[in-house]
């Protein structure tokens, strides 16, 4: 693919090959993720998506919060989750996460996990089902479809560290 202009490389800014100012920020802090974001990463490590319900409007919230934020009310339970969704939104990307361009596209996409209410849903890849990478956006474009049908791959249990990249991808399955 043709693209106008010069992409920027990590090595560009560590060669100094274009103007930039480097400012070190003196910044100590701990985070801790909550409750609710705890249990969701520890299930992550289990291989299980969880989300949290709440008992007023009955919504079932991923990823997990603590408190309905249109009830005003707290969550009261834990929901388990199929590891499994379909596409609400998606992108096909040429561009890495150091802004280099890429020869074959990614795609991110919304998944709206079943289980969970309309619109509920995490920040994913969604990979080709046999060969993981994409030729072309028109590959891409063949097999996906905003409502596409989409199964979580996870990583061994052994490599799992409780992240969200603990799902290497999601694939598109075929519908019954
Ligand atoms: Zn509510």
């Amino acid at each position: 693919m043709e693209f106008k202009g010069k992409s920027l490389k990590d090595r560009d800014f560590k060669e100094k090959n274009i103007l930039y100012t480097d400012w070190h920020v003196k910044a100590h802090y701990a985070w801790d993720c909550g409750v609710a974001l705890s249990k969701f990463f520890e299930g992550l490590k289990e291989g299980k998506l969880y989300g949290r319900s709440c008992p007023e409007c009955g919504r079932v919230v991923i990823p997990p919060r603590m408190f309905c934020e249109l009830c005003f009310k707290p969550t009261d339970k834990w929901v388990l989750l199929k590891d499994e969704g379909r596409i609400n939104t998606f992108s096909v990307s040429y561009v890495n996460t150091d802004a280099s361009r890429r020869e074959k596209p990614n795609v991110p996409a919304v998944i709206e996990i079943e289980g969970a209410s309309e619109g509920m849903g995490i920040l994913h890849l969604v990979a080709h089902p046999e060969k993981i990478e994409w030729e072309n956006l028109e590959e891409v474009l063949s097999m996906i479809k905003i409502g596409t049908k989409v199964k979580a791959v996870w990583k061994p249990s052994n490599e799992r560290e409780g992240a969200i990249t603990d799902i290497k991808y999601f694939v598109p399955v075929k519908e019954e």
